[in-house]
């Protein structure tokens, strides 16, 4: 009995704190999910999180976002280009002048250089996508106004 207890113990002890740390920290299970973002860019709880940053070797640069039900990015351009890789939930994707996307787990979109954009989540359903902006040497991202309510649920 005394042995069972210590072995339930020390599997209390090794499961327990893991798991704890899988719902605090993880959206997708995956990546981390990182802190959020600011309201200055993004709308609603979304969670950047980098995973590969520019160095001597590198020009390109790679992470995660994850964002809750109702969250978006504002509107905003890439000088070189941007290409997403959905990888859990549902969410929208919409270039200025054309209908917004529905995009899902699986989904790859390439947003072209400068043209004005957002993406985020739909408005039941989180999404987590991975980001990839290529030759940064040109610019990364320019920042510009929020998505309206009205131009997210049309
Ligand atoms: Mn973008």
């Amino acid at each position: 009995m005394k042995r069972l207890l210590v072995t339930l113990g020390i599997l209390i002890v090794v499961i327990g704190p893991c798991k704890g740390q899988e719902k605090a920290k993880m959206n997708d299970g995956i990546f981390p999910m990182g802190e959020k973002g600011p309201s200055q860019f993004f709308t609603g709880n979304a969670y950047p999180y980098g995973l590969v940053q520019v160095d001597s070797v590198y020009t390109t640069l790679a992470g995660n976002v994850y964002f809750e039900s109702g969250a978006r990015s504002n509107w905003h351009t890439h000088p070189s280009g941007q290409i997403l890789i959905v990888i859990d939930g549902v969410g929208y994707h919409q270039i200025e002048g054309q209908a917004k996307e529905t995009i899902r787990k699986g989904d790859v979109v390439k947003c072209p250089p400068n043209i004005r954009h957002w993406h985020g989540a739909s408005k039941n359903e989180g999404m987590s996508h991975i980001y990839i902006i290529p030759n940064t040497e040109k610019g990364i991202v320019e920042w510009m106004e929020p998505v309206s309510d009205e131009q997210y649920n049309h």
